[in-house]
């Protein structure tokens, strides 16, 4: 069976990669798109002569050598040019204990700097080391295992994929890292660091929650030069995606938000959109919100008891506000991610914030007029909080007037003299995410990556309802650019199978 006609829901990355392989495999596709262009959160936005990028932070497997470079490539990225690498993972202030920590793709370096603060955890400093530099390379093996979808997965592909892990990183550290100390979430695991600076050196690397090993990957990716910055930000990766697609004979229309899939005898076929209209399709994929292509767009008619408890009990990634500045002067020395511990933190609803993530862009003149630069600073907060806050339309607009100050006073004590610099502000709240990509309580990710929830493998299918596929960061946990573009493959795949096609790739 060739030629059948596919509806996607979403033109995010997962959706948009979707619609290219559909169109790479002979079927004829058409997206609907909420928003009026294609990104979804990687996402970005003009205010007076700033681009204020709100999306991807970094890109993983921006080099040749990763099947995650061949997969950007088969896309229409085109990475040279477009994307520097990154050489320091970020700096850690903590203005309360003194800290200034640089973490940078020099491991040498990085366990020196560790033990300086750290010297009762020598040995634990060198082993996290040596991990991180024993999966150097393996990171490449890791990747071409995400290239196929599980679903299609063999147990001798799985014993390869174990056996290339193995060969690469030693038969111990593949242990630990699936099932020793490297498996548990990294809060956990800093119980058995003495020194409270490291502490907080290793649980702000990342998420706490995250296993030990992800944070390790990380840093063996900035090692190995794998990690990039996009100077030309969201729009620069995106828009030849778009393009790929459309040059691939792909239809995408926005503003167009689908209300309801339409099911006949337990088959999708269609959806209705919220301006009535109705369209059919032989196969419907959504790249949407999880929870509301479940249980609103399905009415919840196609759940089993693990969708159930996904939905009912697994974490999502906290919310954040982010607050940018494009502000009348360059930062030329300053890292482009920052972490700083507060010494007063920031009043927020019932809470407080301790801490803000700063960006500063200044890899490329793409975000900023000559002379001046943007920079943001996030924080992570209650969904509840801003959701309820937007029913007053000035109370919440005075609550970011409010953000914005506090941030910049904070902001100052590093870099003196910067309120009177600042021409533009702007606040994006968890609220925001929601209102442009529908995600359920402003997860921007999706899913928690926890231990556990990470390494989980979520069905692209939904059980009793055939021609229905799900792709996108709902069913690839902790969401991220590779896992999402990669989504959208898998699903071709089955396609591709249960029509008894050979998937094919191609490179534009
Ligand atoms: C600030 C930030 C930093 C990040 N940093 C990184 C990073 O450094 N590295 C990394 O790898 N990843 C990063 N990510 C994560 C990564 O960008 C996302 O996981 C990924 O882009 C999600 O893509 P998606 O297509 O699955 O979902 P989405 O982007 O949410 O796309 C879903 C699309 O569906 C549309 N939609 C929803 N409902 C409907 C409907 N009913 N009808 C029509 N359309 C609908 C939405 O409008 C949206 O466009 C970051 C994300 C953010 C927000």
């Amino acid at each position: 069976m060739t030629d059948r006609s596919i509806i996607i829901i979403g033109a995010g990355l997962a959706g948009l990669s979707t619609g290219c392989y559909a169109q790479m495999n002979g079927y004829r596709s058409h997206i609907f798109e909420h928003h009026s262009k294609p990104g979804g959160v990687a996402a970005a936005w003009t205010r007076k002569d700033f681009l204020i990028d709100g999306g991807i932070h970094f890109l993983m497997g921006h080099r040749p050598g990763q099947s995650i470079y061949d997969l950007y490539r088969e896309l229409g990225t085109a990475l040279e040019g477009c994307c520097t690498d990154m050489t320091t993972f970020g700096r850690l202030i903590d203005e309360v204990g003194g800290m200034d920590l640089h973490v940078t793709h020099d491991l040498d370096r990085l366990a020196d700097d560790l033990k300086a603060i750290a010297p009762d955890d020598t040995k634990l400093i060198d082993d996290l080391i040596a991990t991180a530099r024993a999966m150097q390379g393996a990171t490449a093996s890791w990747s071409s295992g995400m290239a196929k979808t599980p679903e299609l997965m063999n147990p001798l592909d799985y014993l390869n994929m174990f056996w290339a892990n193995v060969r690469e990183v030693g038969i111990w550290r593949t242990y630990k890292a699936f099932l020793g100390s490297y498996s548990r979430p990294v809060a956990d695991y800093v119980r058995d660091v003495n020194s409270p600076l490291l502490r907080r050196v290793l649980v702000n690397l990342f998420l706490p929650e995250v296993p030990v090993w992800f944070v390790l990957m990380l840093l063996a990716l900035l090692a190995d030069r794998q990690i990039g910055l996009l100077a030309e930000g969201c729009p620069g990766f995106v828009r030849p995606i778009e393009e790929r697609y459309k040059a691939l004979g792909g239809e995408v229309t926005y503003r167009a938000t689908v209300e309801v899939f339409l099911v006949e005898k337990h088959r999708a076929v269609g959806v209705r959109l919220a301006d009535g209209t109705e369209h059919l399709a032989d196969v419907v994929v959504s790249a949407a919100d999880g929870r509301s292509t479940i249980f609103d767009m399905l009415g919840g008619r196609y759940v089993d008891k693990k969708i159930q408890e996904r939905y009912r009990s697994w974490p999502l990634i906290r919310p954040w506000v982010m607050a940018s500045f494009g502000v009348a002067r360059e930062f030329p020395d300053e890292p482009h991610f920052s972490l700083i511990m507060l010494k007063e933190p920031i009043p927020l609803g019932h809470k407080v914030i301790n801490d803000l993530y700063l960006r500063v862009f200044n890899y490329s003149t793409k975000f900023a007029p000559p002379g001046k630069t943007v920079i943001q600073a996030s924080f992570e907060t209650e969904w509840d909080y801003w959701e309820n806050l937007q029913k007053d339309r000035p109370a919440y607009d005075a609550e970011k007037q409010r953000v914005a100050e506090e941030v910049l006073a904070r902001l100052e004590a590093h870099h003196p003299g910067l309120s009177p610099l600042v021409e533009v502000s702007d606040i994006a709240t968890p609220y925001t995410t929601w209102r442009y990509t529908l995600n359920h309580r402003g997860a921007y990710e999706g899913w928690l990556p926890t231990a556990k929830n990470i390494t989980t493998f979520i069905p692209r299918t939904l059980p009793g309802l055939s021609n229905f596929y799900m792709a996108g960061q709902w069913v690839m946990p902790g969401g991220g650019v590779p896992p999402c573009l990669f989504s959208g493959r898998h699903v071709v795949q089955i396609l591709c199978k249960g029509d008894k096609k050979q998937f094919v790739t191609s490179i534009a």
